[in-house]
């Protein structure tokens, strides 16, 4: 074990996924060498792996994200519109259909950044390969921790090389952090140990996914970046994005609730997205060039281990990322706690001179907060279990925020303040200023719009990177 003022050696991150990388990052300033282990193998290249299927599907970078991404990798949002990804002006470019009505396109308050997982991934795994403190190890699978000889810290892992056998290897370090997202096995390996293992809280709006990658026709998207259309709950359960990625290629991710997933044989999808609220992005894909098999994706419960309340915590040891908490991701919130999480170990570290804890694993819980409360607040509601009823403050609460929804459609204010809400940027008490509620309460000033506003409205992008807020 290190003592307080020594720094330590060496860390050990399990898992190079997004929750790894951004975390090997923040550890590199504090160790004098990072090793990143995997099961997988990484491609050389933008391409997709087997570890982490879930990119096949639609990833958004929400504006608190790509605002950590920068504080750790700066200049990493201008190198990924560099690399082909678009910027997104949003509202501006976006055609949304939200459950009453068409929202109207309003000067731009953020950015979307139009890039496949691989790409986002590919480009940090660059900046981590040129850094010579840190190193990849692939094909290396995590079966357990080492414990320190004084019984209340670990001292590094034991693995198993994916192609050499049964044998168990130690692999010997000073800090321990489990990016392993949501298959971590850290509860049994912490119990096998003799700590215990973490209550969790699963809250599983059962959300199935299908997503098709393509390339439109010329001249399909003249006027618009971004096609959504919402489910309508309880009677609509079905929603879509039309989303573009790098070198003109284009995402469509489709999801329905419980019996409402999408189907993935090519003449289901094509079903499934014409019988939308609207068709349009049936439209705009009808004529398109698929670029890829249609793939589907079931796990997407919010599902939350409490580390930070266990009784005994070794120190040295860390959980990140999905394998501490992982959320139901039609709220696109994953990658961008996982940055926002780094930035804020980073700082643990530089105060508590390289001691990773107890304290630093409740420092991770507060980074989940926020986004926790969101996407569990509205899934309770269209739970498919329906087990928990909200009592009347939570009913007044689901009223207020429909209402808040629906005048954000028509009143770019209200509209902000969702958005930067939804993007992680400003708490959830933020729509409830007196500004915003007299607002909300007064309600919507004019009608909703019942056709998509296909026209290029005059006020478009706020320029490329790091716009928002
Ligand atoms: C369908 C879907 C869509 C999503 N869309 C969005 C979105 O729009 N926006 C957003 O912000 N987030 C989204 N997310 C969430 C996002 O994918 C994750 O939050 C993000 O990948 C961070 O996860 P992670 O790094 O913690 O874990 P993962 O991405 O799951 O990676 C875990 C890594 O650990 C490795 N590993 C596992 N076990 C071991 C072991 N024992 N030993 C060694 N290595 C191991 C795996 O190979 C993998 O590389 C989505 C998720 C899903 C499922």
């Amino acid at each position: 074990m290190p003592s307080p003022l020594s720094k330590p050696r060496h860390a050990v991150v399990v898992g190079g996924s997004f929750a790894g990388l951004c975390i090997a990052r923040a550890l590199a300033d504090f160790v004098e060498r990072v090793t990143v282990l995997d099961r997988d193998r990484f491609p050389d290249g933008p391409h997709l792996r087997t570890g982490i299927p879930q990119a096949r599907h639609l990833h958004v970078l929400v504006t608190s994200g790509q605002r950590a991404l920068d504080r750790l990798f700066p200049g990493l949002m201008a190198e990924l519109y560099d690399r082909g990804a678009v910027p997104v002006a949003a509202p501006t470019d976006l055609l949304s259909l939200s459950p009453y009505g068409w929202r109207e396109r309003f000067p731009a308050t953020h950015t979307l950044v139009g890039a496949s997982r691989e790409l986002l991934d590919w480009t940090i795994r660059q900046r981590l390969a040129a850094d010579r403190r840190i190193r990849f190890e692939t094909a290396r699978e995590v079966v357990g921790l080492l414990p320190g000889e004084d019984g209340d810290s670990v001292a590094g892992v034991r693995l198993r090389a994916r192609d050499g056998g049964p044998e168990i290897l130690p692999c010997v370090a000073d800090l321990v952090v489990d990016a392993s997202g949501r298959g971590s096995r850290s509860p049994g390996w912490l119990a096998e140990l003799g700590y215990g293992r973490p209550e969790e809280t699963r809250i599983d709006a059962g959300l199935g996914y299908a997503s098709r990658r393509y390339r439109l026709a010329p001249g399909v998207a003249d006027g618009w970046k971004n096609i959504m259309v919402m489910p309508k709950p309880p009677r609509v359960s079905r929603g879509g994005v039309l989303y573009p990625i790098e070198n003109g290629r284009w995402m469509v991710t489709l999801g329905g609730f419980g019996d409402q997933a999408p189907p993935t044989d090519e003449a289901g999808f094509l079903e499934f997205t014409r019988n939308l609220r609207s068709p349009l992005i049936y439209e705009a894909i009808r004529h398109a060039e698929p670029d890829g098999p249609i793939h589907g994706f079931r796990r997407t419960g919010n599902h939350r281990r409490h580390y930070e309340s266990m009784s005994r915590w070794p120190e040295g040891f860390l959980v990140v990322g999905d394998a501490a908490c992982a959320f139901n991701p039609v709220y696109g919130q994953g990658m961008s706690v996982a940055a926002q999480t780094a930035v804020v170990v980073g700082e643990h570290l530089r105060v508590h001179r390289g001691r990773l804890g107890r304290a630093a694993q409740a420092a991770v819980a507060g980074c989940s907060a926020t986004a926790w409360t969101i996407a569990t607040g509205t899934d309770l509601r269209f739970s498919a279990a329906g087990t928990v009823r909200p009592g009347r403050r939570g009913r007044l609460s689901y009223w207020y925020l429909d209402r808040a929804s629906d005048v954000a459609d028509r009143d770019p204010y209200v509209l902000r303040v969702l958005t930067d809400v939804q993007h992680l940027v400003r708490p959830p008490a933020a729509l409830a200023h007196p500004r915003v509620a007299l607002r909300v309460l007064r309600g919507p000033i004019r009608p909703p719009l019942s056709n998509p506003p296909l026209s290029t409205p005059p006020v478009t992008a706020p320029g490329r990177p790091g716009a928002g807020g």
